[in-house]
């Protein structure tokens, strides 16, 4: 074990000194655990409520106070076109054009919504690849629709395992997997960021092998969108979904997103569920009997928009603007490095815990899954003791994300500090 851990404080400090982006960390709330402030590290699942958003969500409460229905369109930001409000930032983080975006429902719905429209199964083309161990939901998701097609999951989906002994999947053996199934395969779907392993695929080099081989290519970003940079629109690929509680910050339940490329626009023969919200926006209340979708994603969008949630999607979508995911990625890539050579320090012969996401920072966002060896539970429970708010999943994962939006560096010495000494008791 090195012997000069602690000047590794005065690293992170100089580190966090330096941080441009340091004054963001004030925007937010931090929870306290015995009224202590939290080291919080799981802006994966929850992220931190902005400050900012009672000031949002009050405004639209204030409008509906003084206006009622009329807020709709006299509101500060009219009701009718809350959908609008949020295009551009949603563009920027996942590169689209703001017509390929909009934020509606929540994820797995929007997942159902996309794989109705996307996963068009022949008697030829039926086969979906995915990442095995997918998100819970997502392979609920999957399984219903192939029995919605009469179609037995057992022999439709695919799901794509690491090589023996490791934990992460090579690109090479994805696009190998692709092309040997091109004669059956409808659809390649993969987490952007595996929410288990914290694994960032290569979006462009999937797409480009799902479309050479006849199928679709469609991601799901919830553990991506405001983690890392994407240009979705650029590697062409079909569509996407998220949701806005992890990263974005929007609040429990926050009002999810999702992504449609252009290429589909025009498409008449895409099949799809409809709701008065994606009718054409001019005759919306003429109430109409033939169904015209809007232009664009938003003519997915079903039900009118979910004003209060949409506010507080607003209030954060307000940092990433100031803040710049680009920017935001350099720091993460420092952050999350920094926090690895902690680690590494702490237990060089990996005896302890062994780092399950990948060690290329370019194949990975923000996360680290730290798999631990022996006692895993009371490592978690202790470090929990000692303020840290991070997250356990069996069967022994502690899954760390430092967020580069209001994260320090001095945080992340201060959590590998804690993990220092509850492994040397
Ligand atoms: C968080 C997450 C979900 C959650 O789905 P909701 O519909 O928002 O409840 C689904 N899939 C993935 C990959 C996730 O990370």
């Amino acid at each position: 074990m090195s012997t000069n851990f602690d000047s590794y404080l005065a690293v992170a400090k100089k580190l966090d000194s330096d941080d441009p982006l340091k004054k963001f960390r004030k925007l937010f709330y931090f929870p306290k655990i015995n009224g202590k402030t939290s080291f919080y590290f799981t802006g994966n699942s929850l992220g931190l409520q902005p400050i900012a958003t009672k000031k949002f969500i009050n405004e639209e409460l204030s409008d509906w106070a003084n206006l009622g229905v009329e807020g709709h369109l006299h509101g500060k930001r009219p009701w009718l076109f809350y959908h609008k409000f949020s295009k551009n930032a949603l563009a920027k983080l996942v590169g689209a054009k703001p017509t390929e975006v909009v934020a509606m429902n929540q994820l797995t719905v929007n997942l159902h919504l996309m794989l109705i429209s996307f996963y068009k199964p022949s008697a030829q083309r039926f086969k979906i690849i995915t990442e095995a161990g997918a998100f819970s939901s997502d392979q609920y998701a999957f399984e219903s629709q192939l029995k919605l097609h009469n179609i037995n999951p057992k022999e439709a989906l695919i799901e794509l395992k690491p090589r023996a002994g490791e934990n992460n999947l090579h690109t090479e053996d994805i696009e190998k997997a692709i092309s040997e199934n091109k004669e059956n395969l409808a659809l390649v779907i993969f987490g952007a960021v595996q929410y288990y392993t914290g694994q960032f695929f290569n979006i462009k080099k999937i797409t480009v092998a799902a479309h050479k081989a006849g199928a679709l290519a469609g991601f799901d970003l919830a553990h991506a969108i405001g983690n890392v940079p994407m240009q979705l629109h650029k590697d062409q690929v079909d569509f996407a979904v998220w949701c806005s509680y992890k990263y974005l910050n929007a609040g429990p339940g926050g009002v999810a997103g999702a992504f449609v490329h252009e290429n589909h626009f025009k498409n008449r023969n895409l099949k799809r569920l409809a709701g008065w919200w994606g009718h054409a926006e001019k005759e919306r209340f003429q109430m109409k009997e033939q169904f015209v979708p809007m232009q664009g994603v938003d003519g997915w969008q079903l039900s009118n928009f979910p004003v209060l949630s949409g506010a507080a999607l607003l209030a954060s979508l307000e940092i990433f603007k100031m803040a710049e995911i680009k920017k935001l990625r350099e720091k993460s890539l420092l952050l999350t490095g920094f926090l690895e050579f902690l680690l590494l320090e702490i237990d060089p012969d990996q005896e302890n815990f062994k780092i399950l996401t990948p060690n290329d920072p370019q194949q990975r966002g923000c996360q680290l899954s730290i798999f631990t060896k022996k006692n895993g539970r009371q490592i978690f429970k202790k470090i929990t003791h000692a303020g840290v708010i991070a997250d356990w999943r069996e069967p022994g994962v502690i899954r760390v994300a430092p967020v580069p939006l209001y994260n320090s560096f001095e945080e992340v010495f201060r959590f590998a500090e804690i993990v220092k000494r509850e492994l040397s008791k």
